[in-house]
Formats: structure tokens, sequence, C-alpha cells
């Protein structure tokens, strides 16, 4: 049939390092067999030891993109990652309002593991308010999941509080990520649609090669929408698809270098 090879989209920030943002998004897609498209919303220069510099893109440009995507594609399943400031996440917005590109992962990127700042502070209340109530899944690591919320999140029983405040604030599903904690699993809550909740583990591994984790989640979850998962297997393939790529991690760059999309 013509055009109907799975397709899906990513609305994120390039890195020139290669390790995370569109580029991780692009390779997670890939090797989930799934064809990837990708309005990129802002360039920064980065590379495994951090961001030195970003700039978003004109209004004009990203809408550009988003017509050029939509007049030709058939995408089937969106994520947005970086968004850099709030005037470029009201585009985002906008053109998700648009144009129907099936169901939409937000990962709502604020800081980098490097310490920087890849979303503006005043453009936190724009996506918990307009882009949030768009996601049919939410993916916030437990910082931005704090910073959504105003909660401090202390524990297993706080993560699940913050799921569900975050399903207040309208988004379908959440999946809040505790990779951030201490313990020697990663944990991850999940809270779907129907109220059915569970938790994803994997063994937490000691390694500094986790450049681009969030980036490779939330796209490997849009892959498995695009190839028609439901939320449940998407998030749970998903999971597993990122242990791996940590797992075995490569040697590149001198810093938080990247994940093994081979894997
Ligand atoms: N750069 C871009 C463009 C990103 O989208 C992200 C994460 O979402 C990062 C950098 C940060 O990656 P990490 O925190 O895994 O180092």
């Amino acid at each position: 049939m013509v055009n109907d090879f799975p397709q899906a989209l990513t609305i994120a920030g390039t890195d020139s390092g290669g390790g995370a943002g569109v580029m991780a998004d692009i390779k997670t897609m890939q090797e989930n067999h799934v064809f990837a498209a990708a309005v990129v919303v802002a360039v920064t220069a980065q590379n495994t030891i951090g961001v030195t510099d970003f700039m978003a893109m004109p209004t004009k440009l990203i809408d550009e993109q988003f017509q050029a995507v939509a007049e030709d594609l058939k995408i089937r399943a969106v994520k947005t990652g970086m968004l850099a400031d709030s005037q470029s996440v009201k585009t985002v917005v906008a053109n998700l309002q648009k144009y129907d590109f099936g169901p939409l992962t937000v990962d709502p990127v604020m800081i980098a593991k490097g310490g920087a700042r890849l979303l503006a502070e005043d453009a936190i209340a724009t996506v918990r308010d307009e882009l949030l109530p768009l996601a049919t899944i939410l993916t916030p690591n437990l910082p931005e999941a704090e910073v959504l919320t105003e909660m401090h999140i202390r524990d297993e029983a706080t993560m699940q509080l913050a799921g569900h405040r975050l399903q207040e604030l309208g988004a379908k599903n959440v999946i809040v990520k505790g990779g951030h904690e201490t313990s020697d699993t990663a944990n991850d809550f999940v809270l779907l649609e129907n109220g059915e909740s569970f938790w994803v583990s994997a063994p937490r591994v000691e390694t500094n090669r986790t450049h681009g984790t969030g980036d490779t989640l939330s796209s490997a979850i849009t892959a498995e929408l695009a190839k028609g998962a439901d939320v449940k297997t998407a998030i749970q393939r998903a999971k597993r698809y990122v242990s791996a790529t940590i797992a075995n991690g490569i040697e590149v760059g001198h810093g938080h270098g990247p994940l093994n999309h081979w894997a």
C-alpha cells in the first residue's frame, strides 16, 4: 500500500554530539523498524561532556517543517522532546492541534544531566498548561515530575501521588521515571488512562554512558505506538529496549557517553 510503512515524528532539539535529542530519537525509531521524521525546534552545540550553546528555530521555520511533514508523510505517532522556550512550545502546540499525527508522547525535557537548562524557566507553565493536556503519554523523570506537580518526591508513595497529579493536569497516561533514585533497580511508576497502575523495573547499571536515555525511552514508546502497539505494551517494550541500550553502552567521547542502539 502506498505510504503505509510505519512512520513516526520527533519534535525536538538536535545534539551535535549525536547521543541525545533528535539524533537519539531517529536512531531509536530506526532500530525499532519505524521510519523517523523530525521537526527541529532547537539546535544545540554539545557533546558527551556538556551543552555549550543552543538556539531555538524561528517560528516560521518550525511551522514550515510541520507543514512539509504533514503534507507528505503519514505520521502514526509523535513525540516532543527539548522545546527550548515558551514561544516554541506554543508553536508546537498549535501545530499538534492543527495536524493529526496520532498518539502524542511528551517527554518534558527541562535540564540535561550536565546541568544545562534546555527549557526556559518561564516555559514550564506553558508546557504544563498547554502541552501536557494533549499528551497520550507523559514521561517525566523525578526532577521534571517535581517541577510539574510542585511536589517533593521522596519515595514510591509520593511517586504514585505525582503520577495521579500529572493525570489530573491532563496527561492520559503517565510514566514517572525513577532512574534518578539510588536503589539498585530503576523503578518507573506507570499510571494508565483506565486507572490501572503498575511498576516497571530494570536492574540499575553502574555506567556513565546514559546520555540520551530519556529521549530513547520516549522515542521507543513512540515507535511502538506507530507500529500499532497499545500503550501498556509500548511502555513495556520501550523499557526493555532502553535497558539493553544502557547495558551495552559504547565507548564514544570523554564524558557521559551515548547508548548502544544496536543492543
Ligand atoms: N540535548 C537534547 C537536545 C535533549 O533532548 C536532551 C534530553 O532530553 C539532552 C540533551 C540531555 O540528555 P541527557 O540528560 O541524557 O544527557
